[in-house]
């Protein structure tokens, strides 16, 4: 198929490589237009000047920005992918987002002819380079069948969870969960510490039983020897919190321990460790 794709970050550059490496013909946008140049001279394909440029002739365009504005900017913005796109194409953001800007584009895309799907991922920087994301999308139906197959070169699970706006909440349920169960370990591996106990020795025991989770199997090493540089980054994570919480206002759900530990986070940038990874919440509590 003809491709775009807007966005070659730490997560979309892989993500365009799976596509091209399945024999599709992907155009390339990127802001620092060096990095747009590089992933053509590894994967091939066409290095466009502008989102509108990569937009055109493409029947899917993919975008893996950063935040709202970053999505409306590329989008709907002068010069942006929606001005390049013909009727009948698909627009997949992977972008995590608010649900509201995924409802905003899907209407200005209908008046254009263009569906969209809203579809964050999970699975960070190795998810994305070894190709075996978590998708979870919203949208219409008909627009996910056709981008489902492409999506699925670069994940291992793509699921549609219903309309517009559906990709982004079911993204903010995970990052609420993973919050949590990232301060719950924090404390723990703490507690065992001033407990005097071989805290490794300690995880060996209990993520054979019901306190497991990814982030004790994977983290839980890394904590207790208070190494942070392992992917998503707090400043992500505050984007993410923050955008699940403006949703928990406008729902009624109540997120008491979200807010505390977004506090925490917020101690983490203050401290300037915004770039270190969210099992950082240790570091902050050894310090408490
Ligand atoms: P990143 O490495 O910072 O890449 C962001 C990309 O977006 C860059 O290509 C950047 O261009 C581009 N961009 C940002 N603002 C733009 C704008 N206004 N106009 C045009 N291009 C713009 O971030 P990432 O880690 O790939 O994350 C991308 C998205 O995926 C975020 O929403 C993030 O929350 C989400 N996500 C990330 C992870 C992870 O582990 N990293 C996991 C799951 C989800 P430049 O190159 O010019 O800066």
């Amino acid at each position: 198929m003809k491709l775009g794709f807007i966005g070659l970050g730490v997560m979309g550059a892989p993500m365009a490589g799976h596509l091209a490496k399945a024999g599709h013909e992907v155009t390339v946008y990127n802001r620092t237009r060096s990095k747009a140049d590089a992933w053509v001279a590894q994967h091939g394909g066409r290095p466009a000047a502008t989102p509108r440029e990569a937009a055109a002739g493409a029947q899917i365009v993919f975008s893996c920005v950063g935040n709202d504005d970053d999505l409306r900017q590329v989008t709907i913005g002068a010069e942006g992918a929606f001005h390049g796109m013909a009727r009948g194409s698909v627009f997949v953001d992977h972008t995590t987002a608010s649900a509201a800007v995924a409802v905003e584009l899907e209407t200005a895309g209908a008046a254009r002819g263009i569906a969209c799907l809203d579809a964050p991922v999970s699975g960070g920087q190795s998810g994305a380079e070894q190709g075996i994301l978590t998708v979870m999308a919203g949208g219409d139906p008909g627009a996910f069948e056709l981008a489902q197959p492409v999506i699925a070169h670069y994940a291992r699970a793509v699921t549609l969870m219903g309309p517009s706006g559906s990709g982004q909440k079911t993204k903010m349920v995970n990052q609420i969960c993973v919050a949590g169960v990232v301060e719950g370990l924090a404390e723990g591996l703490a507690f065992a510490l001033h407990a005097g106990l071989d805290a490794k020795k300690v995880l060996g025991v209990i993520s054979k039983g019901a306190a497991t989770s990814w982030q004790m199997e994977n983290r839980g090493e890394t904590m207790v020897d208070g190494k942070f540089d392992f992917g998503f980054a707090v400043d992500l994570m505050r984007k993410d919190l923050r955008i699940a919480m403006e949703e928990a206002r406008a729902n009624g759900a109540e997120l008491p321990a979200t807010a505390l530990i977004d506090q925490f986070y917020a101690k983490l940038q203050k401290q300037g460790h915004g770039r270190m990874d969210t099992s950082s919440l240790m570091k902050l509590l050894s310090e408490r």
